[in-house]
């Protein structure tokens, strides 16, 4: 028997441009297969890098306005980082994050975080919140060893 085949990503995102008015490109596509192939936390830059393999001449301020438009749609997260970096985040589901002030490296903390009073804090003084993460601040491993061994 047929059963239904999932939806690839390049459909999903399809689908979520034509909802939003938004025109089908070849460079949001492969921008967004590149997220989803690296599954990992990535800057800007190496995700330009990736993608100029399939599209010669792509501009970083191109990559730029993408990854904020996949992030718009919902297909991303922004993960703004201790050392004034951003990070892209192609995983969806609730985590937080553990952050390095030294180097820069981002890890996922799979733990529950009640963000609710954060929330309604934030709503009392007018805000309209669309989210809340956690971010751990501090030295990560290896630079914790070097800076021991330093
Ligand atoms: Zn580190
Ligand atoms: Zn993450």
């Amino acid at each position: 028997m047929a059963t239904a085949t999932p939806a690839t990503p390049d459909q999903d995102l399809t689908a979520l441009l034509r909802a939003a008015n938004l025109r089908v490109t070849s460079q949001r596509l492969i921008i967004h297969r590149v997220m989803r192939d690296l599954d990992r936390h990535v800057t800007a830059e190496e995700v330009a890098k990736r993608a100029a393999r399939r599209l010669p001449g792509l501009s970083l301020p191109t990559v730029y306005s993408t990854l904020e438009l996949l992030e718009g749609l919902g297909l991303l997260r922004r993960v703004p980082l201790a050392t004034g970096a951003v990070l892209w985040d192609p995983r969806l589901t609730e985590h937080h994050h553990a952050a390095c002030r030294e180097c820069g490296r981002l890890i996922d903390l799979d733990v529950p975080v009640d963000t609710a009073p954060g929330l309604r804090a934030a709503r009392a003084r007018g805000f309209e919140p669309d989210g809340a993460e956690m971010v751990v601040l501090g030295r990560c491993a290896e630079c914790s060893r070097s800076a021991k061994t330093a």
